[in-house]
């Protein structure tokens, strides 16, 4: 049976510690499909349509490598598409607390899933979606926390706020 992970999340925007997760994830899975979760009443940054463009210029040359959307839970997703692994990245306690509970939950739900989790390099430990955006938000240079591959000024050079 090959091994399938989703790497889950919201994603807005993809930085370097989730691009980081997914390459390290690479030589543990066949495949590794990159769910962004979607909800109607959640406040956009960035479109759907624009995460998956931008996480699928990310890896474009990663053919082992898919972005998808999905509502609802994880785990029903999951089972849908045959997917036997969730990876998820660890970056402080409390991290570990929520993800644990998730986790142990989504384990009770569907036995034959399993939730794989990688800690965070310490170089990325601070860095995420939320604080990303606030200093785009407020004209401040985030590409370093952005994959280098990206076309930065197509998906953030524009914004007007
Ligand atoms: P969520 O909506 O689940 O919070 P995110 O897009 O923030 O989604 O994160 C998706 C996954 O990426 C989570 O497992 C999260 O812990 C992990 N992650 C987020 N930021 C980093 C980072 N800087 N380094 C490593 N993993 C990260």
């Amino acid at each position: 049976m090959s091994k399938i992970a989703l790497f889950p999340g919201s994603f807005d925007p993809f930085t370097i510690g989730h691009e980081s997760i997914v390459m390290r994830g690479i030589p543990l899975f066949d495949k590794i499909i990159i769910g962004i979760g979607t909800h109607s009443s959640k406040k956009q940054f960035l479109s759907y349509d624009t995460r998956k463009k931008l996480i699928n210029q990310c890896f474009k040359d990663y053919p082992n490598i898919e972005v998808q959307f999905f509502e609802g839970l994880t785990i029903e997703f999951c089972k849908q598409k045959n997917i036997n692994f969730i990876l998820r990245g660890l970056r402080t306690s409390s991290d570990f607390e929520y993800e644990r509970a998730i986790a142990q939950f989504n384990k009770s739900l569907h036995q034959n899933i399993e939730t794989v989790f990688l800690l965070t390099l310490p170089d990325h430990t601070f860095i995420s979606s939320t604080i990303v955006r606030e200093v785009i938000y407020h004209n401040g240079d985030a590409r370093k926390y952005l994959p280098t591959n990206i076309d930065y000024e197509y998906f953030f050079g524009s914004m007007k706020f």
